[in-house]
C-alpha cells in the first residue's frame, strides 16, 4: 500500500481517515462514519446499547458489598467502556449425513422351568425368556440450520473478562450506531481488524464444526457429513465491555461489566486478613472433625452390628477432608474472582426465549 491509499478525508465530515493493520475497517473519530478497507461507506452500522455509566458504577459497588468488601475504604478510579467491533453473519445451512446408529433389538429363548401345581404335584414346564441384543443399523439423516454467526473482528483482545462476556453475548439486540453516545461517555472505540470477508470465512467454519458436531450427536459413529452453507452479507456491531478499576489498601483490582445487562462479568475481590484466618480456623476444624469421624468409623466398622455405620462415618470423614481443601486454599489466597455469570446466563434464557417468542408471533 502506498501512503496514499492509507490516510483519505471522511466523505462526510472531511477529518483524516488512517488505515492501518489493525484498524482495516475505520469509524470517523469526528462524524461516526464507518468505511471499509477501500474506504467505501459501511451500512447498516449497529452497537448493543448500553446501560450508563452511573448504572455500572452502582452495579459494581452492590457486588463488591456481595462479596463483603469494605466499599467504604475502596475508590473507584476508573469506570470506561470499550466497544469490542463484531460481525454478525447471517446464514443458511443444510446438512446430510451418514453413519452408524447403536441400538438393540429384543430377542426370545426357551428355557424350562420346574413348578408346583395346587395339588402338590410338581412339573417341568418350557417358557420364553426375553434378552436384549445390540446391533448396529446405517443411519442417515438431515437437518437445516439458519441464523446468525457472530465473529469477534479482532483477531486477539486482551480485555479482562473478554471470554466470559463474548461466551454470554446476546448480539440480536442491537440498535443504530450512534458515536455521541461512545463520545459522550469518554469510552475506548476500537476499529475492526477482520474484514467482512474474512468474518464471513470464519463464519462458515464455525457453521460447519457446529453442524457436524450436531450430527455426531445424533449417531454413534459419524461417517460422512456434508453441509451446504450460504453465509449473506455481515451486519457491523460494536458491543460494550466495561472496564472498572478500584483500589483498596495502595491495591489496584479489575472489575468487567457487559454493558447490555450492567452486570459484572469477571471481577477481583480482595479478601481481608480477618477473612483469611477465618477460613483457615475453618479448614483445620474440618481437619480434625474428619479425623475423628474417621477413626470412630474404623472402629465401629469391625464390630458386625455396626458396621454399616462405620462406613458411613469413615466416608463423611474422607468428604470432609477433601472438603477442607476449599478454605485452606481460600485462605492462602490475597483476591478471589467472582462473576454474576449465572444471573446473565438466566437473563439471556429469558431474553433469548422471548425473542424466539417475537419471531414465532411475527410470522
Ligand atoms: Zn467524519
Amino acid at each position: 500500500m502506498t501512503e496514499s491509499k492509507l490516510t483519505k478525508n471522511c466523505s462526510t465530515c472531511g477529518a483524516v481517515l488512517k488505515l492501518s493493520p489493525e484498524n482495516i475497517v475505520i469509524t470517523c473519530e469526528y462524524c461516526g462514519e464507518t468505511y471499509d478497507v477501500n474506504f467505501t461507506k459501511v451500512a447498516g452500522h449497529k452497537m448493543i446499547p448500553t446501560k450508563s455509566q452511573k448504572e455500572v458504577r452502582a452495579n459494581v459497588v452492590e457486588f463488591l458489598k456481595k462479596n463483603r468488601t469494605d466499599i467504604n475504604s475502596i475508590s473507584i478510579d476508573e469506570v470506561k467502556a470499550n466497544y469490542i467491533p463484531y460481525w454478525i453473519v447471517p446464514f443458511k445451512s443444510h446438512t446430510e449425513y451418514y453413519g452408524v446408529e447403536r441400538g438393540s433389538v429384543t430377542r426370545y429363548r426357551t428355557k424350562t422351568r420346574t413348578v408346583t401345581d395346587s395339588n402338590g404335584n410338581t412339573k417341568t414346564e418350557t417358557y420364553q425368556e426375553a434378552y436384549q441384543v445390540t446391533v448396529w443399523r446405517d443411519r442417515s439423516g438431515n437437518f437445516s440450520r439458519n441464523g446468525n454467526q457472530n465473529v469477534m473482528a479482532r483477531k486477539h483482545t486482551a480485555f479482562y473478562g473478554f471470554s466470559e462476556f463474548n461466551s454470554t453475548l446476546f448480539l440480536e439486540n442491537v440498535v443504530d450506531f450512534d458515536f455521541n453516545i461512545v463520545k459522550d461517555a469518554n469510552s475506548e472505540f476500537i476499529n475492526a481488524e477482520v474484514e467482512p470477508h474474512e468474518a464471513q470465512m470464519e463464519a462458515y467454519g464455525d457453521i460447519e464444526n457446529k453442524n457436524r458436531a450436531m450430527a455426531a450427536s445424533r449417531l454413534h459413529k459419524l461417517v460422512r457429513c456434508d453441509s451446504e452453507i450460504t453465509v449473506q452479507n455481515p451486519l457491523y456491531v460494536h458491543a460494550p465491555l466495561w472496564s472498572v478499576r478500584y483500589r483498596l489498601n495502595d491495591k489496584v483490582y479489575k472489575v468487567s461489566v457487559a454493558g447490555d445487562s450492567g452486570k459484572v462479568v469477571k471481577g477481583e475481590v480482595p479478601i481481608t486478613m480477618k477473612q483469611r484466618i477465618i477460613n483457615y480456623a475453618l479448614g483445620i476444624v474440618l481437619i480434625l472433625v474428619s479425623a475423628i469421624l474417621g477413626t470412630v468409623g474404623i472402629n465401629l466398622s469391625g464390630v458386625e452390628d455396626t458396621a454399616a455405620i462405620g462406613i458411613i462415618l469413615i466416608i463423611l470423614g474422607i468428604i470432609g477432608i477433601g472438603c477442607s481443601v476449599l478454605p485452606i486454599r481460600k485462605a492462602f489466597k490475597m483476591q478471589l474472582e467472582k462473576s454474576s455469570m449465572k444471573e446473565i446466563k438466566k437473563d439471556r434464557r429469558v431474553s433469548l426465549k422471548a425473542a424466539k417468542k417475537a419471531l414465532r408471533g411475527g410470522k
